[in-house]
């Protein structure tokens, strides 16, 4: 550890916040956690985390508050609501919003932060549960360079690329250009195999042939083979990506970008949701198009 911040509040311990909790804890950080289910912080309590009754609690007294929640509904709760981070945290302390959400809330919180004398940061990730697992996530910075630099050292524990993106809300809207990238990927290598199930084909022998070449891509491989494979078990849920695909055409109406391919994945995963798929897997995709 190279910091001087040594106490973290860390809420929101799922599928990622858990594994980027472990990390920290391993490298010297005295971590405390929250989450609104508690079993999920068990295995992080066993390892020496103080357990926290509130996202306040979880606030007060530490030099860093990393959040890692489900939505920005979420996210407003924790930070701004009754009892909640800003209420509760100490002049001074920086706060971490590692969820993916929306850009505008990324801003407010700042602005609400900054108010109390308190550093905000927006800081999203990217490389889905396994880069959680290995400690190699994309890190998208937005909000003071200075804030950014001051927190270098524990980005760089879970994470292995750190960039900062610019002004409050700038990670956020990095991370919604990286789902919109993902969103056309996904749905592109479903639509191949559709093709290739209608027209004959062997899906296997299809795969063999185009997963190395121009075609392949981390959606092909790390994603759609788990799919094929009968595997539907989230790294990355399909609620997840419906809501990121929301704050990104939502983000880019106000923005004035047109996103056609966008507007049309996100009706392909609001369907799935409405058949209760949405707790599976991102490559749950393929079922829309029927080739599982
Ligand atoms: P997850 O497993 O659902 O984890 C989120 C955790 O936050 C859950 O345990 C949830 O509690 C907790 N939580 C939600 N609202 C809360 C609140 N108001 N107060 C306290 N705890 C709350 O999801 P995840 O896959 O780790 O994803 C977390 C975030 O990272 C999402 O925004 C997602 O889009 C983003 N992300 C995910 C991946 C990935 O590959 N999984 C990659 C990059 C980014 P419960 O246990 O009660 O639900």
């Amino acid at each position: 550890m190279t910091t001087t911040l040594k106490k973290i509040g860390f809420i929101g311990t799922g599928i990622m916040g858990s594994a980027m909790a472990a990390y920290l804890m391993d490298a010297g950080y005295e971590v405390s956690v929250y989450n609104r289910t508690k079993s999920k912080a068990d295995k992080l309590i066993e390892r020496g985390a103080k357990w926290c009754s509130s996202p306040g609690e979880c606030a007060k007294g530490q030099d860093i508050i990393i959040t890692i929640v489900g939505y920005p509904k979420d996210v407003e709760q924790v930070y701004l609501g009754d009892n909640g981070i800003i209420e509760n945290a100490k002049t001074g302390a920086y706060v971490v919003d590692m969820t993916t959400s929306s850009p505008i809330l990324a801003e407010k919180i700042y602005n609400a932060a900054k108010s109390k004398g308190i550093h905000a940061v927006d800081a999203p990730v990217t490389g889905g549960d396994v880069g959680a697992q290995n400690a190699t996530l994309t890190i998208l910075v937005g909000g003071d360079e200075a804030d950014f630099n001051a927190l270098k050292p524990v980005f760089e524990v879970i994470g292995k690329n750190i960039v900062y993106e610019g002004s409050a809300g700038a990670g956020q809207k990095t991370k919604a250009c990286n789902q919109i990238a993902i969103a056309g990927t996904l749905a592109g290598v479903c639509e191949a195999f559709a093709y290739a199930k209608a027209s004959g084909l062997d899906i296997e022998k299809v795969y063999e042939a185009i997963s190395t070449g121009a075609a392949g891509s981390f959606q092909m491989t790390g994603v759609v083979r788990k799919g094929l494979d009968g595997n539907f078990d989230p790294g990355f849920m399909l609620k997840h990506l419906g809501k990121d695909l929301a704050i990104g055409t939502e983000t880019a109406t106000a923005y004035g970008a047109s996103l056609p391919i966008l507007a049309m994945v996100l009706h392909e995963i609001r369907n799935m949701e409405r058949t209760g798929n949405g707790n599976e897997g991102t490559q749950a995709l393929l079922k829309y198009y029927n080739i599982i």
